[in-house]
């Protein structure tokens, strides 16, 4: 199949030749057709799999006649989070660089002069988070009467976020006589409800079976002890002993983890940064462009932040934590191995996991093979970890013996400087933030001022406990709407 044979307009096709494809990838060459057919779509995609184009490209076309009217923009696309919704900016702008089409985008944690600017002047492609969009709705800038087309990108993350209830909002303002393309990457069944209520007589395109993982990468499971210090030793160890890592992107399913790992990571010289949904927009740009364009090899995230990002040819994924729900595993390995390439992906797995490993083994119908030993699981091994004073006297599950010596050989480098700031209410620091200055210039003294003081055990205890209940939060329930600016304003 050639991208000539989709029925694709010549300014696309002379565009799709710059970015130098060569053939169009499975859900472009299904849905292209049908998009400029005018049918409603129900593309069920992973990421990787040139999703964005299967409708950026056949859109450019359809706008190719018509003009956009001030404050009536002619297309919508909802996107989750702030970094997808810039992404398919960018394919805009590529796709359409033949094109004098006016995009403008509409997201939180930026001001809304710009936006205003562009949506005066006549926008024939909006793209919003659905928090900013009704946003700007509400103040009275912004009519969707002249909305043709409706694109729902990634609504099972939109479900995750608890976006649903502004997205059905958000369908009633468009017309109901428009086209409208909704891409999942999982079918969980209030999905399957709701693809049922906001399209017409759809055509079902499959990129890859649901839920399922791409075939080009390597999934491999460690077993781990469970104190965080220990997991971080044999991340470490993994990371130094990856065979050809250019990049990695490692998951943590907290927030204080993403933190904690991360200056850990740089305590120890390697070149990391940290990515997070509620860093604001400045940072989680930056720290992007830094590792998009190699200033930083290892990007330490949470699910919210990174979820369908396009980083091309990342070459390895390491899940420092067994993911809260099954379908986030097939989203976090599916930032490697993406259009055809190949890709690592480590999941450290703890005693207490065996749960959420047997619910992704159950999703993606494979077995995960064990890197080293396979851990033997100890389901109340989490429970006795929370009720324990430090964790000193913790039992460690199994992994590897070298692993195991290896760990405890950094036992006390990592607690001494990196217990106080695991306890630490600050979630995250700035993207600059420079945590090697700040164990430097805070040492020892810090370290000692933390350590509790004999007597004061109770107290302590208790206040760790509250501490604990807020840090073991997982990061997409923390905040239901992924962020302060994405809530929308009738319920700030
Ligand atoms: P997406 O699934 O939309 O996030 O796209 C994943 C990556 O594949 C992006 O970096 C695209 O630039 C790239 N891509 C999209 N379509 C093609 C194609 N037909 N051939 C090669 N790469 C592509």
């Amino acid at each position: 199949m050639k991208f000539e044979d989709l029925g694709l307009s010549k300014k696309v096709l002379a565009a799709v030749e710059a970015s130098g494809y060569k053939e169009p990838t499975a859900i472009q060459a299904q849905a292209i057709p049908e998009v400029l057919n005018k049918r409603d779509v129900m593309g069920i995609a992973q990421t990787g799999t040139g999703k964005t184009a299967s409708f950026v490209l056949p859109m450019l076309s359809l706008l190719e006649r018509g003009r956009a009217r001030a404050r009536m923009p002619r297309t919508l696309i909802l996107e989750p989070t702030r970094e997808l919704a810039a992404q398919v900016e960018e394919n805009f702008k590529r796709y359409g660089q033949n094109h004098k089409l006016t995009v403008a985008l509409l997201i939180g944690g930026v001001s809304f002069e710009e936006q205003l600017k562009k949506l005066d002047r006549g926008a024939d492609v909006l793209i919003a988070t659905p928090g900013r969009l009704l946003d700007h709705f509400e103040r009275g800038k912004l009519l969707m009467t002249g909305v043709d087309i409706l694109v729902i990108d990634e609504a099972d993350r939109m479900l995750d976020m608890g976006f649903i209830p502004d997205i059905e909002r958000i369908a009633k303002l468009v017309p109901f006589t428009r086209q409208t393309l909704f891409f999942s990457a999982t079918m969980p069944p209030e999905i399957e409800r709701l693809s049922g209520q906001f399209l017409q007589n759809p055509v079902q395109i499959e990129a890859a079976p649901p839920s399922t993982a791409s075939a080009t990468i390597d999934q491999r499971a460690v077993g781990v002890p469970i104190e965080d210090y220990e997991k971080r030793a044999v991340l470490r160890e993994l990371i130094n002993g990856a065979d050809n890592l250019k990049n990695a992107i490692v998951f943590c399913n907290r927030k204080v983890d993403v933190s904690n790992l991360w200056r850990s990571l740089e305590r120890h010289g390697f070149s990391a940064g940290a990515l997070h949904g509620d860093m604001d927009q400045t940072s989680r740009m930056a720290t992007l462009d830094a590792f998009r364009s190699n200033k930083i090899t290892i990007l330490v995230a949470s699910d919210v932040a990174a979820r369908g990002l396009d980083i091309p040819d990342v070459s390895h994924i390491f899940n420092f934590d067994v993911p809260v729900t099954a379908e986030d595993y097939v989203h976090r390995i599916g930032r490697t191995g993406r259009a055809g390439r190949n890709g690592s992906a480590f999941m450290l797995v703890s005693p207490a996991d065996r749960k959420g490993f047997h619910a992704i083994e159950k999703l993606i119908g494979e077995t995960i093979e064990w890197d080293g030993d396979e851990v033997e699981w100890d389901d109340k091994a989490g429970k006795r970890r929370r009720s324990t004073k430090s964790g000193k006297d913790e039992k460690s599950g199994s992994g590897r013996s070298s692993r195991k010596s290896q760990s405890s050989r950094n036992r006390k480098a990592d607690r001494e400087i990196e217990e106080p700031v695991g306890e630490s209410t600050m979630d995250i620091a700035p993207a600059d933030f420079d945590a090697q200055s700040l164990v430097e210039a805070e040492g020892t003294d810090r370290t000692k001022s933390r350590k509790p003081k004999k007597g004061a055990g109770k107290s302590r205890r208790s206040s760790s406990d509250n501490r604990e209940v807020g840090i073991l939060e997982p990061v997409d329930a923390s905040h239901p709407f992924g962020g302060e600016e994405n809530i929308p304003a009738f319920l700030r």
